[in-house]
Parts: C-alpha cells; sequence; structure tokens
C-alpha cells in the first residue's frame, strides 16, 4: 500500500469541530499511515473551492464533517447551498465516496434542521432524514449495536433526527439516547456515507468503523475489491471495552 494515497476533505473543520471531533481525522490519517499509505487533509470551509472533478491527487476520497452549535450550522448550511458544496459532496457520495458525519455536520446532510429560533436550515438531502430541535438535550455515553459489531461514544444534542422510510439507521441503541430517544434507532447509513451522534472521539475507540472508512475509500479512488492489512488494535478495543463495560 506504499504508493497509495487518499485526501480526506474535513468539511468547515473551523466551524464545525466540537466534544473532540477532530480526533477522527487523526484516527484516520494515522490508520492509513500505519499501512504506508500517504494521507493529505484539505481543510474546506466557508467560500473555499471544493475539488470533486480535479485531477485525481486533489480529489477528495473521504469527507469528515464535524459537530457544532446551532450558530455555525446555520453559516454553514447556507454556505452548503450557496458555494454548491452541498450538491457536489451528495454526487460524490452517489459514486460511493465515503463520508462521516457527526451531529451538526449529519443533520445539516438531512432534508432540513429546524433549529429552536428562526427558520428552517434547508439540508443537502444526502440521508433520507430531517431533524426538528427539542426541548430534551440528550447528554451522555452511547452504545449501539451495528454492522460494526458494538459502536460506543459520546451524545449531546437537542436536534431529533426522524428516519424517512426505507432509511436505515447506523444501528440501534444499546444504551443512550440515538436519533431521538423514541425509536431506538441512531444515525443513518446511506451508501458509504454514515451520519451519527457519537462524538467521543468516535473513530479511535471503534477501529472496524474506522478502516470500513479507509477501505471504501481506496476501493473508489482505485477500484477493485482491497484488503487493509489487520493493526494491532489492543489499546483501541481496550478502550471499546471499558466503555461497553462502564456504560453497557
Ligand atoms: N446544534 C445541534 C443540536 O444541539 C447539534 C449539536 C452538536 O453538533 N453536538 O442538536
Amino acid at each position: 500500500m506504499n504508493k497509495m494515497k487518499i485526501t480526506i476533505g474535513y468539511l468547515y473543520g473551523d466551524l464545525m469541530n466540537i466534544y473532540g471531533d477532530t480526533g477522527n481525522i487523526i484516527a484516520l490519517k494515522k490508520r492509513a499511515e500505519w499501512r504506508g499509505i500517504k494521507v493529505d487533509v484539505k481543510n474546506i470551509s466557508i467560500d473555499d473551492k471544493l475539488y470533486t472533478s480535479d485531477v485525481s491527487s486533489k480529489k477528495i476520497n473521504i469527507y469528515f464533517f464535524g459537530g457544532g452549535q446551532d450558530q455555525a450550522q446555520e453559516l454553514v448550511a447556507r454556505d452548503l447551498v450557496v458555494s454548491s458544496k452541498g450538491k457536489s459532496i451528495k454526487s460524490e457520495v452517489e459514486r460511493g465516496v465515503p463520508l462521516l458525519a457527526i451531529c451538526g455536520g449529519y443533520q445539516l446532510l438531512g432534508d432540513y434542521y429546524k433549529p429552536h429560533n428562526g427558520p428552517k436550515l434547508p439540508g443537502v438531502g444526502l440521508f433520507p432524514a430531517y431533524t426538528v430541535a427539542s426541548h430534551d438535550r440528550m447528554i451522555g455515553n452511547i452504545i449501539i449495536e451495528s454492522m460494526f459489531g458494538k459502536l460506543v461514544g459520546f451524545e449531546n444534542h437537542s436536534g431529533k433526527t426522524y428516519l424517512k422510510k426505507g432509511a436505515l439507521p447506523l444501528g440501534m441503541v444499546v444504551k443512550g439516547f440515538g436519533n431521538n430517544r423514541e425509536d431506538q434507532t441512531e444515525g443513518c447509513i446511506y451508501k458509504n456515507a454514515v451520519g451519527t451522534y457519537m462524538h467521543g472521539s468516535l473513530l479511535p475507540k471503534n477501529p472496524k468503523l474506522a478502516d470500513w472508512l479507509l477501505k471504501k475509500a481506496l476501493e473508489v479512488k482505485y477500484g477493485g475489491k482491497i484488503e487493509l492489512e489487520p493493526l494491532n488494535d489492543t489499546l483501541e478495543l481496550q478502550a471499546q471495552s471499558s466503555a461497553i463495560r462502564k456504560f453497557g
């Protein structure tokens, strides 16, 4: 894998990056570099151009979109529309490019996010879901059962996300609140895009999900099936199992 290279597009990292979300970028970068894969991280914020049809070296291979407060979400929602970055991201996900969006970022990639004050913020329409702010703040450690096995994280949101008919949740809540504290779903998975309320950072303690995103990025960029060489995940899995023991 020494000749391989990926570019991670960090969406609005200056505005949308709370509760340790940047740790997901670090986890993806290290897990790729430990396998000899070169990694570039491209910060893409308000008014920045988004390379999606440029030469392959600049093409974004994984998107990451962190969480943020309502004020930042307003700015970002507008930019996603005005700069048509939202449309580009959606078309990249449609062709299989992987994406991870956490909380506020996840909310803006659905159909809309209705904050407490002010009008609905238009979403990108990538996840078949919509979010409405509630007076119910959902804070705490969370464990879900998913296609990656158990995933552990931390949530802090007042937004309640409802999945539309046919939408696939990332997983089902074992402990915690999840999308809306009503239907036991957590997050959403669409093609190779994952939306979730799990801050923490999520990926360092959930290596299977991290590697799934890397694998998908490499397969889309280089074609064919790619198997990542296994890493020694003793520490990562100890962190995960201690969270499950403590909060499960
Ligand atoms: N402002 C949104 C909410 O409270 C998102 C918060 C976040 O990203 N943690 O639901």
